[in-house]
């Protein structure tokens, strides 16, 4: 610490507030805040946040948390102390997604590295369109971009960091799009035939988002029947083409699914990448959650044929653990098309006469303005435990997933919903009051409010978070899901056995 602060911390001594008739303007003054408040978020979030003794959640009804926490704004700032205290209240009534019982999302647990690259990235507080104003990230950024399609199999190809699988889906069918129709971006709407884009049925909602949002429409979005495992079905897709043609409608992009979001189902890329070649269409590859996969020499055999598509989407926040929020957008095409699709040249930003090499401005990719420095985590996590560590990660959830599966397998009332691809394990809890009753008109419907009471229960309790969520024809189940490798077998135990705790009086107290 700095002198100015060491001085501060003993005239202080951690409990009056500035001094000064300007508080809050004193760098001194900040710094000392920041350090004391960062001592808070230490332990009260990362220490306490991964400890097993304490609750991932406490949960309080909104009305009761918002007078616990007391959110109304006022004329007059606050002290010190009272600031510190502001800092441990939304760190305690805020759940610990970083906690070893928490399995409701599909990101979990924490990277130490990881979360001082965050720390580093907000302290430094650019932005990451020039190299000007991000000279490092912006040469970090690239060296990321190609490592990751080398990893996809592209030599050679563009990319950008984005917000979101979401934004990553819409970028692909923009620049789809663009492909097929560049007078699009001039002319809108009015220059482009009625177009037909194809997804699986369990892909993810995003996807229709985009077809809104992009004038597209949800109706021309096909949706290609999977089979029982939650696969796309290439014959499907071959039909769909088809039926999309006889309405008059153009295909011009298939979006394929790696991982998705709910039983973790990797299509088959090389059937779909055929169909794409015969029909000239653009092959996207929406591997948000699935795309770490790539990691593991024992598993990127699920995504077998990635190098054949044209553009992929994979969230490194998810499986990897680098923190919300961290996307790429990939893409094969080294002819500029991203940048043609969404450029603006805006001469404020992007002069032309600049003094250095103006390909590094590649903010124009993007179509914000200001962007967010995402790549610094990845980096400075890769840097710490190398590929490797990143592919036993990557193992090592596999095989949690699995010893969970052989598990659920030697207990009453555990159904799996599919055999797992991935970590996503999706099952029915039967209590016993249901089991053997499944021939009774009622079964399904008693079976459908079972996970809603036990998720109540756990939240309520504090003692782990999952989700449920129906599929189709499928009544509620949970989706457990495995991503963080800081968990163990004890906690897949714990699992299974606070299931059976919460919901055995079923269905009777219903
Ligand atoms: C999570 C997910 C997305 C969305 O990613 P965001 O970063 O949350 O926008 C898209 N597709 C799949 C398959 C996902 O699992």
């Amino acid at each position: 610490l700095s002198a100015k602060i060491i001085s501060k911390l003993e005239s202080m001594n951690g409990v009056n507030g500035p001094q000064n008739g300007q508080p809050h303007l004193d760098h001194a003054d900040g710094q000392y805040f920041l350090t004391e408040a960062y001592k808070v978020i230490l332990e009260e979030v990362l220490c306490k946040g991964t400890d097993v003794k304490e609750k991932v959640c406490d949960w309080h009804d909104p009305e009761e948390l918002s007078a616990l926490l007391d959110l109304e704004l006022r004329e007059g700032g606050e002290s010190h102390h009272q600031l510190l205290q502001r800092v441990r209240d939304v760190a305690k009534y805020s759940v610990k997604t970083n906690h070893p019982r928490f399995f409701n999302q599909l990101f979990a647990g924490v990277d130490y590295h990881s979360l001082a690259g965050r720390f580093l990235t907000e302290a430094l507080n650019t932005s990451q369109y020039t190299y000007e104003v991000a000279p490092v990230f912006v040469l970090m950024e690239n060296v990321m971009l190609t490592k990751l399609r080398s990893m996809v199999g592209w030599p050679q190809g563009d990319g950008i960091f984005c917000p979101g699988g979401s934004v990553s889906n819409m970028y692909a069918m923009n620049v789809a799009r663009y492909r097929a129709y560049p007078q699009v971006k001039v002319q809108g709407l009015w220059a482009v035939p009625r177009l037909a884009a194809f997804t699986s049925q369990e892909s993810h909602y995003s996807l229709c988002k985009a077809a809104s949002f992009l004038g597209i429409g949800l109706d021309n979005v096909f949706m290609v029947k999977v089979n029982e495992r939650g696969c796309m079905i290439p014959e499907d897709l071959d039909e769909k083409i088809e039926l999309a043609r006889s309405q008059g409608a153009v295909p011009f992009l298939v979006s394929a699914t790696s991982g998705t979001t709910i039983q973790g189902a990797f299509d088959p890329l090389d059937r779909i990448a055929d169909i794409c070649d015969k029909n000239k269409l653009w092959m996207h590859v929406d591997a948000a959650w699935g795309g770490s996969v790539l990691f593991s020499k024992k598993h990127k055999h699920l995504m077998k044929g990635i190098e054949r598509a044209d553009s992929l989407a994979w969230n490194p926040h998810k499986m990897l653990l680098a923190g919300l929020q961290c996307c790429v957008f990939l893409l094969k095409d080294n002819t500029d098309l991203l940048k043609q699709c969404h450029c603006a040249n805006a001469t404020y930003l992007f002069q032309q006469d600049k003094f250095y090499d103006m390909r590094m401005d590649t903010g124009d990719k993007s179509v914000q303005c200001g962007r967010k420095v995402d790549c610094l985590k990845l980096w400075l996590m890769w840097k710490a435990v190398g590929t490797e560590g990143l592919a036993e990660r990557v193992d090592k959830v596999f095989k949690l997933a699995r010893y969970l599966v052989r598990e659920m397998s030697k207990r009453e009332g555990f159904q799996l919903v599919n055999e797992p691809q991935f970590v996503n394990v999706c099952f029915w809890y039967i209590p016993p009051s249901l089991r053997g009753k499944e021939g009774n008109n009622d079964y399904q419907e008693k079976l459908s409010k079972v996970a809603p009471v036990i998720k109540e229960r756990m939240m309520r309790k504090g003692s782990m978070m999952v989700g449920y969520q129906p599929l189709r024809e499928k009544v509620n189940f949970f989706r457990m899901v495995i991503i963080s490798p800081h968990i163990s077998q004890e906690d897949m135990d714990f699992f299974l056995d606070e299931i059976e705790r919460l919901g055995k009086d079923l269905y009777n107290a219903l």
